[in-house]
C-alpha cells in the first residue's frame, strides 16, 4: 500500500535552506526561510517568554489535559490582543496548531457551512496557503495584488477581482505584513474592500501571522479590527510564531464572529468538532507562554518592548537598504524597500537575476526575489545592495 505513495514537490525554502548549509564560502548571507533574526543571527528566545517559562515550571501541577478549544485565559488573552475590544456575543475561538492549523480549520469550518465555496487568494501568497487547499481539494482562484512596476499593491486589479467573489465565498487577506510581497492595502483601501464585500456577502479569512512586525501592535491589528467591526461575518487566523517568537511551539488561534449568538455558538461547536477530529486537544505550553505575558504587566510590557525592538532593528534596516540602493542606482526606484512592512520584501526580479546574487555573492534569496530583511545587519546591507545593482535589477 505504501508503495503506491507518489513523491511529494519538495518545499522550496527549505531546499534553499539546505544549499546555503552546504555553501562553503565566507559571509553567506541566508535571506531565505521566514524566521527572525537578530543582527548577530541568532533567533532569539524573548526575554518574556523565559521569565513565563520559568513561572509555569515552578506552578504547573499537572499535566492532564485542557479544553478541545483550549484555554480560556490564552483565548480571552488572544481576542483583546487582536480585536481590542471584544464582541463576545458574536465571538468563538479554538486554540490551534500554529497560524498554519487556524488557517487549515478555518478552511474546514467554511466548508462545512458552505460546500460549493470558492477561496480567493492573493497572487502571490504564502505558498501553503495554496498548498493546503490544492491538498484539501477546496476551489481557489488568485486575486491580483503585486503591481512588479511600483512594487506596492494593484490595487485596481485586486478590486477588479475580488468583484468576482460570490456569497459565501471566502476571500483570504493578509492582516499586515503581506508574505510574500511586504505591500500592503492603506487604511482607506481596506474600507473599499470591506464595503466590497459587505454588498457581495463574500466572508473574509484574515491571516494574521505578524501582528507587531510591521507598524507596532496596535498598528498592525487595526485592519482586522475595522473588518470585524464593519462585517457580520469574519473568520481570523493568527499566530505567535512570529510576534512571541515560539515558532515550535506551534501556537495558533481561529476566531470567528458570527452574526447572532446563535451562529456564534454554531460555531463554537463545529470548531471544537474540527479540533476533536484532527487532533484532539491544542498543545497548551505555548498558549500558556502567551496568556502568562498577556495577563501580567510587567511581562507583558518587557515583551512589547522587546518586540518593538525587533520591529525597529528591521525598519532600520530598510531605511538603511534603500538608501544604500539610492546612493548606488542615483535613483529612488528602490524606495519601496522602505515602505514594505514586516520580514519580507519582494524585489520583482527575475529568477535569473536571483540566481545570479547567490553565484555572485553568497547571497540567499527566494527564486520569486522575496527577502527576509531581518537575515540582514548593518554589515551584509551594503554587500546585497551592491550585488542587487551588478545583477542588474
Ligand atoms: N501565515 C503566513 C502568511 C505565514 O507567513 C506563516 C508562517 N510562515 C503562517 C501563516 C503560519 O505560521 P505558523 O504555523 O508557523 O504559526
Amino acid at each position: 500500500m505504501l508503495s503506491n505513495l507518489k513523491p511529494q514537490a519538495p518545499d522550496k525554502i527549505l531546499m534553499l535552506m539546505e544549499e546555503f548549509r552546504a555553501d562553503t564560502r565566507q559571509g553567506k548571507v541566508d535571506l531565505g526561510v521566514g524566521v527572525y533574526k537578530d543582527p548577530q543571527g541568532v533567533t532569539p528566545v524573548m526575554r518574556a517568554v523565559k521569565a513565563a517559562e520559568q513561572r509555569i515550571w515552578e506552578a504547573q501541577t499537572t499535566k492532564a489535559y485542557t479544553g478541545l478549544a483550549g484555554t480560556p485565559e490564552y483565548r480571552n488573552a488572544m481576542a483583546r490582543m487582536v480585536l481590542k475590544d471584544v464582541p463576545a456575543d458574536r465571538l468563538a475561538s479554538v486554540a490551534t496548531v500554529g497560524g498554519t492549523g487556524a488557517i487549515r480549520q478555518a478552511l474546514e469550518l467554511a466548508r462545512m457551512a458552505n460546500p460549493d465555496l470558492t477561496v480567493h487568494v492573493s497572487d502571490p501568497t504564502w505558498p501553503n496557503h495554496l498548498s493546503i487547499m490544492k491538498f484539501m481539494g477546496l476551489p481557489f482562484v488568485q486575486y491580483r495584488y503585486f503591481d512588479n512596476d511600483t512594487r506596492g499593491v494593484d490595487f485596481d486589479g485586486m478590486k477588479a477581482d475580488i468583484a468576482k467573489a460570490t456569497k459565501g465565498d471566502i476571500v483570504l487577506l493578509h492582516g499586515c505584513c503581506h508574505n510574500p510581497t511586504g505591500a500592503n492595502l492603506t487604511t482607506d483601501q481596506w474600507r473599499e474592500v470591506i464595503a466590497m464585500l459587505e454588498k457581495s456577502g463574500a466572508v473574509p479569512l484574515i491571516d494574521l501571522a505578524y501582528q507587531g512586525f510591521g507598524d507596532g501592535l496596535d498598528a498592525d491589528a487595526e485592519a482586522t479590527r475595522l473588518v470585524a467591526a464593519s462585517l457580520p461575518e469574519v473568520l481570523i487566523a493568527a499566530s505567535c510564531s512570529k510576534n512571541f517568537g515560539i515558532y515550535r511551539e506551534r501556537t495558533g488561534i481561529l476566531m470567528t464572529l458570527a452574526e447572532n449568538t446563535g451562529a456564534r455558538d454554531m460555531a463554537q461547536g463545529s470548531m471544537t468538532f474540527l479540533n476533536r477530529q484532527t487532533y484532539s486537544f491544542p498543545p497548551d505550553h505555548g498558549a500558556r507562554i502567551v496568556s502568562t505575558i498577556l495577563d501580567d504587566d510587567a511581562l507583558r510590557a518587557d515583551w512589547q518592548s522587546e518586540l518593538e525592538d525587533v520591529r525597529n532593528t528591521m525598519l532600520g534596516l530598510r531605511d538603511q537598504l534603500a538608501s544604500e540602493l539610492r546612493d548606488l542606482s542615483g535613483s529612488d526606484r528602490f524606495d519601496f524597500v522602505a515602505r514594505h512592512r514586516g520580514m519580507f520584501s519582494r524585489l520583482g526580479a527575475t529568477p535569473e537575476q536571483v540566481q545570479k546574487v547567490k553565484d555572485d555573492s553568497a547571497i540567499y534569496m527566494v527564486g520569486d526575489s522575496r527577502l527576509n530583511i531581518a537575515g540582514l545587519n548593518r554589515d551584509s546591507v551594503p554587500v546585497l545592495a551592491r550585488a542587487i545593482i551588478d545583477a542588474g535589477i
